[in-house]
């Protein structure tokens, strides 16, 4: 066991060193012009091409007769779009590693309960994404530090202004199967050389002990959900957080006006909101001019309306494709995403040349509140569904006193073990002898626009 710590440790410390160099260089990136921007582009999409073709026989069939050496970005509307299924149905031949079995990262993600590598070079996530399809990303050595580097490029001009040894306090996922768990395991589980000390709390952890959790360590930096940021102003306004920060950011979920003014009213502060996804992306704003920059340097985003027909620069698609530039080991080519986004390639007013996301919608996600006022958050529902390897598409709905989860299934089911784990998470919370009802179905209800509700609450 200790042999297997200290092997971590000293993977992790590696790719730590190794993190920070990636973070230089893309950090650079963020002054290029659009010209060299789209060169760089142009390069890294022939190179991901190249290595999917030769390495991933799912790739070869689909991408036969594809002339790589003169395919241009502009070339991309004639790929095939990959959808989540896609990429899941036919997960062992579209990898390029042949040891990345779905069965294999099953199994390390099934055991995974700290923070750890599968092979010594790779970590594993998994993701639910806003559709309720659950979907696991391998990111090999390299791929893991662009991606930490591009979720952290734009922060640190932010922290920069503050006082060296601030606390940055943040209330994310924990689980280490979840992007946000295996990121913060992977920035916090050493010692930190920038001067600021790091307070880690599950989103999942009771609201009362946050709340003295963070008056305790006095944070200048908040970052978490946008609504775990609302209950948190809340609680600044009714005088239980005393807490002045100086700058708090959000993501991963829609950071709607009613967190806007609350934490005005709480901090007299604006919300530093960035989008992700699990599948290798963020996009921050800069501060100066409107959205939020993608970096250009390292995917391709395609706006796309409902029939993946490109729509114009500035206009509101149906869903997105992302096609990451950085990821030769499950390639990730014209991916389709359901975000509702705008994207405008306009230089910004603080000379940026990288693209910006004006506005996005279509990342919903609900608390489930009862009438004895036990509120259940949709983190803790999602870690279930993202330990339980046989379902892959769910829907949690809210009954009088409890949940139905409505599933369609894969494989070996474990229906009871995953009634017990609802159970217990609403016992937990609050509910006296919660109904748990676990049904398979054939397919799930959609929304109008093809997505799935994947927390429905009871209609008040
Ligand atoms: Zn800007």
């Amino acid at each position: 066991m200790s042999n297997q710590t200290d092997l971590y440790t000293d993977l992790l410390g590696r790719q730590r060193t190794d993190y920070a160099k990636t973070m230089m260089l893309g950090a650079r990136s963020i002054r290029w012009p659009q010209d060299r921007l789209a060169a760089h582009r142009q390069s890294k999409l022939r190179d991901l091409l190249s290595s999917a073709v030769s390495k991933s026989d799912f790739y070869r069939k689909r991408f036969d007769g594809i002339d790589v050496s003169s395919f241009t970005e502009a070339d991309l509307p004639t790929l095939p779009t990959l959808t989540k299924s896609d990429m899941m149905d036919n997960f062992d031949d579209l990898v390029t590693d042949k040891r990345l079995t779905l069965a294999a990262m099953n199994k390390h993600l099934e055991h995974l309960d700290t923070d750890n590598y599968l092979f010594d070079r790779y970590r594993l996530v998994s993701t639910s994404g806003s559709t309720g399809a659950r979907a696991l990303l391998a990111y090999d050595w390299e791929e893991w530090c662009t991606f930490a580097a591009i979720a952290t490029r734009w922060q640190s001009r932010e922290v920069k202004e503050l006082p060296p040894g601030h606390v940055t306090a943040s209330f994310f996922a924990a689980n280490p199967r979840h992007v946000s768990g295996a990121l913060n395991s992977f920035f916090h589980n050493l010692p930190s050389d920038s001067g600021q000390t790091f307070l880690h709390l599950p989103a999942s952890m009771p609201l009362v002990e946050i709340v003295g959790r963070l008056n305790e360590a006095d944070p200048l930096v908040l970052s978490g959900y946008p609504s775990l940021v609302l209950l948190l102003a809340r609680e600044a306004l009714a005088g239980r957080l005393s807490i002045r920060p100086r700058l708090i950011s959000t993501c991963g979920e829609q950071c709607g006006p009613d967190v806007l003014s609350a934490v005005h009213e709480a901090w007299g502060l604006g919300v530093y909101d960035y989008w992700g996804c699990t599948e290798g992306v963020y996009a921050f704003p800069c501060g100066v001019g409107s959205g939020m920059h993608i970096p250009d340097d390292s995917v391709v985003l395609e706006v796309v309306d409902a029939n993946g027909n490109p729509v114009p620069d500035g206009t509101q698609g149906e869903k997105i494709l992302l096609t990451v530039l950085y990821c030769k080991t499950q390639p990730l080519i014209r991916y389709e995403i359901s975000d509702r986004m705008t994207i405008t390639r306009e230089v910004c007013e603080c000379g940026c040349a990288h693209s910006r996301i004006t506005n996005i919608s279509g990342r919903s996600t609900t608390s489930f509140t009862y009438p004895n006022g036990t509120a259940i958050h949709w983190l803790g529902m999602m870690g279930i569904m993202l330990a339980t390897d046989w379902v892959s598409e769910s829907q949690v709905r809210q009954t009088s006193n409890g949940v139905e989860v409505r599933v369609t299934t894969r494989g070996l089911k474990d229906y009871d073990g995953l009634r017990s784990r609802f159970y217990t998470l609403l016992q937990k919370s609050g509910l006296t002898d919660p109904e748990v009802i676990v049904s398979e179905v054939s397919s799930l209800d959609r929304l109008w626009s093809g997505k799935l509700q994947q927390f429905v609450p009871l209609a008040s």
